[in-house]
Formats: structure tokens, C-alpha cells, sequence
């Protein structure tokens, strides 16, 4: 079926809001309503609160929510990775439990999968889960759960299978976070933050239900997962709209959501600074005079033309997809190219400020803004894969060239690893 023009999905909204919008509504009941009208996720399927809207629908739904100052569905955290997940590979009953609300924010969400031992090599995971009678019990470690002290549902990746290849002994679920076995410890950041947890998981129990796809197939499930967190990454340098912001923000709905924002959001109130910032670099360079050196203007211009291509070439990949062609090299450079952009900008806000950037708090440059990119920013090289891991698939996806030489081949149980044994279950 064809797509309705982009002028008249515009005056359907506009409509919808001017009807149904109304900032003294409490932030559940609009965002229950708005999941109801298929203008929260449009471009998710119509039978899951959407309406299959291509990419530059979806923008002008956007525009039009701005224009009125209009909240949209919760997006913040893992949560829109977790629908992904759950819309590709979950069963009707998990679309149904947990789709809701995950838009509404009623639920907040985690992804257990890198572990003190694997990260890169997330196949490796130790965490394991057994099943016993009508329930999975999971003992095990993970590491840097962003927001796990946040969650109530998590995404986990655990070894079902140790005398199957590694790939193929991993399963996937949804697991309640708020339960005694689960023990969520907060750790420190340099940049003052503490968003990561470690998780220890002893004898905690997963639903039989709450199995994702197929015992034994959770990496298929889990590169979903990824490939979502992937895509989302180099999304994280768009600059940021001025449509809507002389908007008057008074109402009910916005006092509940600054509530939000600064509980359950705050692990990611750094998100913007560890993308780089482009967005102030060109403003800071003239305000500040510091545009008159020819080495800030080369860096400056270094970095727009970085960011700009490195969007361009982000858009390349959506038009294909909208196209409905497989994904090309460009999906794999996206997150790459945002690790360049990231140490760019820092490198450019550095030469503005000089020492001022190292000052953390009120008295630094932007009010601190600029101390927290330049520790924020190493973040982008290492979340969702690092920029050694986006190479080495680049070359040997996209390059085809030849692989790494592997020495984890065979059972799982006799691979090499740097795990007690009782985890790693050598004494099975
Ligand atoms: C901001 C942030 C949020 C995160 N949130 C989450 C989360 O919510 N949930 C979660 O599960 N994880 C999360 N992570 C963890 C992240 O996925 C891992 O840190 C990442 O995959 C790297 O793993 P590692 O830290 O174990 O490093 P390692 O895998 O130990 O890597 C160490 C170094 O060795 C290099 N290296 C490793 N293997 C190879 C190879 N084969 N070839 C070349 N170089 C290699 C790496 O590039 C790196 O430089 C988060 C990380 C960050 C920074």
C-alpha cells in the first residue's frame, strides 16, 4: 500500500493534537492515549500501535508534536532496543505484556549481556541459566548494565548449552530485575556519573515463559539487539531542533515529566555531551573570538565536514532501507563515524576553551559543558562494540576480508577461558 502524503499526514496530526493535546492531562493517561492512536510509534507496524510509516513520515510527525510543544511516547534508555527485540522476535504474549509499556515509561528497561569477561567477545558469556521444573535459574555475573538500579525488566543473554559451539549455547530472556536473587551494585564514572551497574545474579529465576525465540538461539536474538543499538548510535550526533522551543512549557504533563527526566532518565543526562556537541562548536568558536585562529577554524571546519557526511552517509543507509534493499557498508560505518565525530568535537571545544575545559562544574566553560564532553566522549568508541569491533566487521563483512584465526571452535565447555570453573561449567 502507498504512503499518504506527507501534507496531509501533517494536517492529520496537527488535527489530532489540536484535539486530543492538552498539557494538564497527567504524562500515563497521554501517553496511554497516544500509544491508542498510532501517532506515538508510527513507524511501527499498524497491529503494534503504529502506522508502517517510512522515515520522513515519521520526521514530520515529530515537527508537528514540536510545534505544539506536544510530549511524545517514552523513548529514553534501552527501552525502544527492547521493543525492537521483542517486535522482531518475541511471541504475540510479549508484545502484549510488555510493548504498552514500554511507550507509556510505566516499565524501565536493561540489557544484561557484556560480562567482566566478555565484552567484545559477548558469545563468550558465563551467566548461566538452567532449567528446572517450569523455570530458568540464572547464576552469573554482568557488567556495565547501564540503569540496571532503574529497571524492572532486563534483556538477558545466558548459556543454556555448554557442550554446544559458543555461538549456540546462548538463549535469551526477560528477566525481573526486582526479585532477591538480583543484586544491583552501582559503579563510578570519571565523568561523576555512576549510569553502569555490575549485576550479580544468584539462583534468580526467569518464567519458562519469558524465553525470547529459541533455547540455544539467543545470538541471533541478541545481534537484533544490537544492530538496533548500533544504528541508534550514530543517530546520537543529531543536532538539536529549534522547532517548538519559544513553546510556554506549563501544565501538569510537564512538571510529571521533569520528574522523569530527572529519576529515571538521569543515567543518560550526559548523552548529548558524550556525542560531542557539535552542535555548539561553531557558536562557541564566534562568540568566543577564538574563531579568528586560522588552527580552531581548521579544526572547525575538519569537524562540520566530518559530522556532515557522517549524516549524509547515515541518510544514504535509511533511504535504502525505506527502499526496502539490504543494508550496505554505510550501516556499518554509522557507528564508527560517530566515535570520529565525538573526538572531533572534543578535540575542536579543547582548542576554544583551552585550559577552562578541564574545569568540571559552574566555574568551567558552558557551565561545565564542555569538562563533561571531553569525559564523556571515549564512551562512544566503547558502547554497543567498540571502534575495533565495528572494524574488524567492516572488514570482514563489508571488505570481505579474511577472518580472525579463531581458537574457540567445538563444545563451549573446552574453550579457553579466564572464568572460575564452577561458572564456566567445567565440573558439569
Ligand atoms: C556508555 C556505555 C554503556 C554501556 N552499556 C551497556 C549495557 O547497558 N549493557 C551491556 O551489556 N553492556 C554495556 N556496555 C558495555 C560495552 O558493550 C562493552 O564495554 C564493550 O562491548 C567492550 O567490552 P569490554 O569493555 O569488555 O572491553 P574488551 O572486550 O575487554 O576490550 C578491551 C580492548 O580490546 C580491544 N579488543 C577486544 N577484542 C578485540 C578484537 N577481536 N580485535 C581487536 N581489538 C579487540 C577492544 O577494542 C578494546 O579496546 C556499555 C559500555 C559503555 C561505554
Amino acid at each position: 500500500m502507498s504512503e499518504p502524503s506527507e501534507s496531509s499526514v501533517r494536517a492529520d496530526v496537527s488535527g489530532w493534537l489540536e484535539s486530543n493535546w492538552d498539557p494538564d492531562l497527567g504524562l500515563n493517561e497521554w501517553r496511554n492515549k497516544l500509544v491508542d492512536s498510532g501517532w506515538g510509534m508510527p513507524e511501527w507496524p499498524t497491529d503494534w500501535f503504529g502506522r508502517d510509516f517510512s522515515a520522513s513520515l515519521v520526521r514530520a510527525v515529530e515537527q508537528e508534536f514540536a510545534k505544539q510543544g506536544a510530549i511524545g511516547v517514552a523513548r529514553g534508555g534501552i527501552r525502544l532496543l527492547a521493543a525492537a527485540t521483542l517486535l522482531e522476535h518475541g511471541s504475540t504474549a510479549h508484545k502484549e505484556q510488555f510493548l504498552r509499556r514500554i511507550l507509556t515509561g510505566e516499565d524501565n528497561w536493561c540489557q544484561l549481556f557484556s560480562e567482566p569477561g566478555s565484552g567484545s567477545d559477548l558469545a563468550g558469556a558465563t551467566t548461566r541459566a538452567d532449567l528446572d521444573g517450569d523455570q530458568w535459574v540464572v547464576n552469573g555475573q554482568k557488567l556495565w548494565t547501564t540503569s540496571a538500579h532503574h529497571a524492572n525488566w532486563g534483556l538477558l543473554l545466558a548459556r543454556t548449552d555448554w557442550d554446544a559451539p559458543k555461538h549456540e549455547g546462548l538463549s535469551y530472556f526477560v528477566i525481573d530485575m526486582r526479585q532477591p536473587g538480583v543484586d544491583v551494585q552501582p559503579l563510578a564514572q570519571m565523568n561523576g556519573h555512576a549510569s553502569f551497574n555490575q549485576v550479580f545474579f544468584d539462583d534468580a529465576v526467569v518464567e519458562r515463559g519469558h524465553l525470547i525465540g529459541e533455547i540455544g538461539k539467543g545470538w541471533q536474538v541478541a545481534m537484533t539487539t544490537l544492530a538496533h543499538e548500533r544504528r541508534r548510535a550514530d543517530g546520537l550526533r543529531s543536532g538539536y531542533s529549534d522547532v517548538g522551543a519559544d513553546i510556554e512549557r506549563v501544565g501538569r504533563i510537564y512538571d510529571e515529566e521533569q520528574v522523569e527526566t530527572a529519576t529515571v532518565m538521569e543515567p543518560y543526562t550526559w548523552y548529548p555531551q558524550r556525542a560531542g556537541r557539535v552542535d555548539l562548536a561553531l557558536s562557541r568558536a564566534l562568540d568566543s573570538g577564538r574563531i579568528e585562529d586560522p588552527t580552531v577554524r581548521q579544526e572547525l571546519a575538519k569537524l562540520l565536514i566530518l559530522s556532515s557526511s557522517a549524516e549524509w552517509t547515515a541518510r544514504r543507509a535509511r533511504a535504502a532501507q525505506q527502499m526496502g534493499k539490504p543494508q550496505g557498508p554505510e550501516g556499518s560505518l554509522g557507528k564508527l563515524a560517530a566515535s570520529h565525530v565525538a573526538r572531533a568535537a572534543a578535540r575542536v571545544h579543547t582548542l576554544i576553551s583551552g585550559a577552562d575545559a578541564m574545569l568540571a562544574g559552574s566555574d568551567g566553560a558552558e557551565d561545565g559543558i564542555v569538562a563533561e564532553i571531553l569525559l564523556s566522549v571515549p564512551a562512544v568508541s566503547i558502547a554497543g562494540g567498540t571502534d575495533e569491533i565495528q572494524r574488524n566487521i567492516i572488514a570482514e563483512r563489508v571488505l570481505q576480508m579474511p577472518k580472525e584465526t579463531r581458537f574457540d571452535k567445538g563444545p563451549f565447555r573446552d574453550v579457553p577461558k579466564n572464568v572460575s570453573t564452577r561458572l564456566a561449567g567445567e565440573n558439569e
